[in-house]
């Protein structure tokens, strides 16, 4: 039978305030534990919680950005549940009035189409703190500092129909998230973390499978790693005879396997109620207005824009825009440079081989933005063949300065006076009587073995199309 994988995301996005969302302690990652977290973090009997107006505002920041519908009026909830890390015994979340809903995030794959993956909703609610293990010898210890943090959780539809769609879908809503400033995105730390919900159907079938939830996945490599596992795991079940359980599931990295973890809890185990301690948030169309106002160019606009601009492909526009970082390196590439294209096939090019052997952020490159543009004019008036501008680079990326600067030290100015290039392939046929012999004779390859010998004799440095052109004539003309 052939099957097809459904696959729905909870993303849970930190949003990058400097105090909590229902307190003013700080949010600042990596501190001694405990040492962030106030009266209202610890849940203290007779504190009351403030909604911290920023991460409203960065709520409807990422809805306006993204089609949604801003609720004039959302609430917050009360989810019961005990935990350890959670000493209210609740969290305060959004259950039927989220504060935006219904919006979409297109995603291109990899056949070069766009496919649009329908949004949920994103509701705010709080962080729970973290229980650690290790240093505490059989027992565990409880840091509160994430407690309150505020968090963005971005529920899409059951719209992705394999791993790689959901990667791509990930990918996006983290791009979004930074253009917006919104989130750090920092993977590591925990800012942008993702459960999956995953099930598979016999092709064909027009109702949903059962599904299982992997919670807590924060690296894109192991979404997609979790799901095709889990996917196999349900199909292997489901032709066994078996029946697939709704229940939560836990990924390990190190084994690439899933593990039950709990039955799926129902939203009535959490006896949700609106928190009388909190007034709903009331949104009116000025407050709405402003914060659209503060919309930056998002990525699908800018890569619309960079591929009128700057003709480039579907492809490279949207790799150049994967980051607000990469696509203002680009531009000032290209303006400095003058080519658009020529800057955006270095840049995605020789450049991002480069970060990508150092595993380096494109705000850490060796080579600034204003350099490659020095190197590109080089290349552009034809100082620098491409072979020669390589070398060039290479010397730029071990910190040897700028472009102009190395051609200089160097020599490496090519070659492009006809009558230097003349005179060498005089000498090289001079030196090759028997070459041309049998090169007339019908050994037409030879050719390429009269071009290396002009190139070697210049050490590279001779204009190539002009020693192609130039070799032609002189052996034909003869
Ligand atoms: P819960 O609140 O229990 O987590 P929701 O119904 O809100 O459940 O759905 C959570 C996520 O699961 C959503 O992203 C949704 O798209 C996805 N989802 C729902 N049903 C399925 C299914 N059968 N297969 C895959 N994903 C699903
Ligand atoms: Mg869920």
């Amino acid at each position: 039978m052939e099957w097809e994988t459904v696959i729905g995301l909870e993303i849970h996005t930190q949003l990058a305030t400097r105090s909590k969302i229902f307190s003013g302690a700080a949010t600042r990652y990596g501190a001694a534990p405990n040492t962030q977290a106030c009266a209202v973090d610890l849940g203290l009997p007779g504190v009351l919680p403030v909604l911290n107006a920023e991460a409203v505002r960065m709520a409807v920041k990422f809805g306006l950005a993204t089609g949604c519908t801003i609720a004039p009026m959302s609430v917050f909830a009360r989810k019961n549940y005990f935990y350890p890390d959670l000493p209210k015994g609740y969290q305060i979340s959004q259950f039927e009035l989220p504060i935006v809903h219904g919006g979409h995030i297109d995603i291109l794959l990899e056949d070069g189409k766009s496919k649009r993956v329908g949004l949920t909703r994103a509701h705010l609610e709080e962080d729970a703190g973290k229980s650690l293990h290790e240093d505490f010898h059989g027992m565990t210890g409880i840091d509160l500092n994430r407690a309150g943090t505020p968090l963005l959780e971005i529920v899409s539809e059951p719209d992705m129909r394999s791993a790689a769609e959901a990667v791509a879908y990930m990918k996006k809503v983290h791009s979004l998230v930074r253009y917006l400033e919104i989130c750090d995105g920092n993977m590591q730390e925990g800012s942008f973390r993702c459960d999956a919900n995953v099930s598979v159907r016999p092709r064909g079938q027009s109702e949903f499978g059962t599904r299982t939830e992997l919670k807590n996945i924060n690296s894109f490599r192991f979404v997609e790693r979790a799901i095709n596992f889990e996917v196999e795991r349900q199909i292997d079940v489901l032709e066994g005879g078996g029946k697939v359980i709704q229940e939560t599931r836990l990924f390990d990295p190190d084994k690439n396997e899933t593990r039950p973890m709990r039955s799926k809890e129902e939203a009535n185990d959490y006896r949700y109620f609106p928190d009388p301690d909190l007034l709903p948030v009331e949104l009116d169309a000025a407050f709405i207005e402003t914060v659209r106002g503060t919309l930056p160019e998002l990525p699908d606009a800018k890569q619309q824009r960079f591929m009128a601009d700057y003709e480039l492909s579907a492809y490279d526009a949207g790799a150049l825009t994967a980051s607000r970082e990469l696509a203002d390196y680009f531009e000032e590439a290209a303006r400095v440079g003058g080519d658009g294209k020529l800057a955006a096939n270095w840049v995605t090019g020789e450049l991002a081989g480069l970060l990508n052997r150092e595993g380096l952020e494109i705000t850490a490159s060796p080579v600034s933005a204003t350099s490659l543009g020095g190197l590109l004019l080089r290349i552009r008036d034809n100082t620098l063949s491409g072979k020669l501008a390589k070398q060039v680079f290479e010397d730029m990326c071990s910190g040897a300065g700028e472009a102009d600067a190395i051609i200089e030290q160097k020599g490496l100015k090519q070659i492009t006076d006809t009558g230097a290039i003349e005179k060498i392939i005089q000498d090289v046929l001079d030196a090759s009587p028997k070459q041309i012999e049998q090169y007339r004779a019908g050994q037409e390859k030879l050719f390429g073995y009269f071009v290396g010998q002009v190139m070697k004799a210049t050490q590279g440095k001779a204009n190539p199309a002009q020693v192609n052109e130039l070799l032609k004539k002189r052996l034909a003309g003869d």
